[in-house]
């Protein structure tokens, strides 16, 4: 009888099924093979997708609940290649460098929005929100000495590189952006390694940044280029999405696994993992499931969050767990407001609030403007997303489980008029509370993952971690993330 190669998949969020794909196509691309390979992904709610989340409204357009756009360059030509293997090269909608979605990226500080500088020009020029000129500050952080610290908060290394306002304003912004937590809180090593590298390797920020070293320039090309790379390319996009929302990339993914054999179980947990050792010395992973199963898995990727995979290894060493379970992540509720006609005065990417402002947004994006062809049909309509909570939710709206939907539309409609003067009737709303869904890498983050990799090569175990809560919290990380766990999965066999 043939022997059953097993492999599970936690989680059908896009780091489970980007790679449930992977390891299905290079499996498929194996040669020689004396045991027949399958591939499991289990996913506790009944859809797929996980934060990728798009509605299209009756008049056409969509709201997105989770993540909009992404990069095209660096890790993300991960996400393209996978995009143009998948056959939605077409329905991609780039932003152009420019585009004003591109160009114009407000900070909301001292009730006025504040232009981003976006180009050279700008950094000689005095700006109101910083004591001196960018281009002053950026020459001292030459001369700045090097840290010996292994790591501290993305605010106290902007601080003592730059200066404390570009720490308050710029990076705090920025980080409530992509993390929608306090700059204070998170780990500069962990969420921005290339500022951590280069302070390292280089001595200073702007130098790296200045003459990237080889090394750098050279880290993103174990992808092969391809058409729609080379476009990105060419045409010199900032950012990307997809027609009809980016909820398309996870719908293609699943249906192409179906198409390929791939058995993705949604409604179904992972309720826990018990790792033992063979007669033949192997350790193999047991895992039950909600529906009263268990699986045999010669391997577990685990996609799921870091708290998830703590209370499914309920019976594992508590170290490990304990090293999980210190990891933390955010609330953040999500509101999308649609209103008749183009009423912006400003046309951009949005906005975002730096913490020390009193205000219960963290920021608002333009959807309409930057991405139009999202837009409806027949007439055209302004979609704007405000994001809140974050590490300020339980502070702004009391707790998470019992805040009031209708409070936060309300919120986000009073915000919307003082910041943009907009009074207009809307059209369509949808409010989301998202729990525990951005991880918070605090400082010390990269110790805990060293921990993590070790224990599982020390106890030989056959897991592998993926998903946001480890390396990377955007979807070009998780993707990239995803492929490289499987190309070690595949080299090991
Ligand atoms: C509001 C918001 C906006 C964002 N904007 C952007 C953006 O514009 N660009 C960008 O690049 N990134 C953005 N992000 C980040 C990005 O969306 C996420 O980091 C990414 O989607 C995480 O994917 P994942 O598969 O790792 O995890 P998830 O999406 O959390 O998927 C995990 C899946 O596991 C399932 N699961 C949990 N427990 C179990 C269990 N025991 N058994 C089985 N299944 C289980 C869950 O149901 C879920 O489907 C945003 C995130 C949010 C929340």
């Amino acid at each position: 009888m043939e022997k059953v190669r097993n492999f599970v998949v936690l989680g059908g969020g896009i780091s489970g099924l980007s790679a449930a794909y992977y390891l299905q196509m290079s499996l498929n691309g194996l040669k020689h093979q004396r045991c027949l390979n399958k591939v499991t992904v289990l996913e506790n709610s009944p859809r797929i997708g996980g934060w990728i989340e798009s509605t299209q409204l009756n008049n056409g357009a969509i709201f997105e609940h989770g993540p909009r756009s992404l990069r095209p360059f660096g890790v993300g030509r991960a996400s393209l290649d996978l995009v143009n293997d998948l056959g939605l090269s077409d329905k991609v909608l780039p932003v152009l460098q420019t585009h004003p979605g591109s160009q114009n990226r407000f900070i909301y500080a001292n009730g006025q929005l504040h232009t981003l500088p976006n180009n050279l020009g700008a950094l000689f020029k005095k700006q109101p929100l910083f004591s001196q000129r960018l281009i002053t500050t950026f020459i001292k952080e030459i001369f700045k000495k090097k840290s010996l610290k292994e790591d501290e908060s993305i605010h106290s290394f902007v601080s003592r590189r730059f200066s404390n306002d570009i720490a308050d304003y710029l990076v705090d912004a920025l980080c409530i952006g992509v993390f929608a937590a306090d700059c204070r809180k998170l780990s500069v090593r962990s969420c921005f390694p290339m500022l951590f590298d280069a302070e390292q390797s280089r001595g200073s920020v702007v130098l790296a940044n200045l003459s990237p070293s080889k090394a750098k320039q050279e880290s993103s090309l174990d992808v092969q280029s391809n058409h729609l790379i080379e476009r990105s390319t060419n045409e010199r996009w900032t950012m990307w999405s997809l027609e009809g929302g980016l909820q398309k990339l996870p719908d293609k993914i699943y249906e192409t696994l179906i198409d390929a054999g791939v058995s993705v179980i949604k409604s179904t947990a992972c309720t826990s993992i018990d790792f033992k050792e063979t007669d033949a010395g192997k350790k193999v992973a047991n895992v039950s499931t909600s529906s009263g199963n268990c699986i045999e898995a010669d391997h577990v990727l685990s996609a799921i969050p870091s708290q998830a995979l703590t209370s499914v290894l309920s019976k594992h060493n508590s170290t490990f767990r304990d090293a999980l379970s210190s990891m933390d992540a955010v609330d953040v509720a999500v509101v999308n407001l649609q209103y008749n006609g183009n009423i912006l005065k400003q046309q951009g990417f949005g906005y975002l609030i730096p913490s020390n402002q009193q205000s219960k947004l963290l920021g608002v994006i333009f959807d309409s403007c930057t991405f139009p062809s999202n837009d409806s049909q027949d007439s055209p309509s302004t979609r704007l997303t405000c994001m809140m909570g974050g590490s300020w939710f339980q502070e702004h709206f009391g707790s998470v489980t019992s805040v009031d939907n209708d409070h936060l539309l309300t919120v986000a409609k009073d915000n919307i008029k003082d910041h943009l003067g907009i009074v207009d009737e809307l059209i369509n709303t949808a409010v989301k509370i998202h729990q525990k869904c951005i991880p918070t890498y605090k400082p010390g983050h990269f110790k805990v993952l060293e921990n993590l990799e070790s224990h599982i090569i020390d106890e030989r175990l056959p897991l592998s971690l993926l998903g946001s809560s480890y390396y990377g919290v955007s979807v070009n990380d998780c993707i990239n993330n995803s492929r490289n766990a499987v190309n070690q999965i595949i080299q090991s066999i």
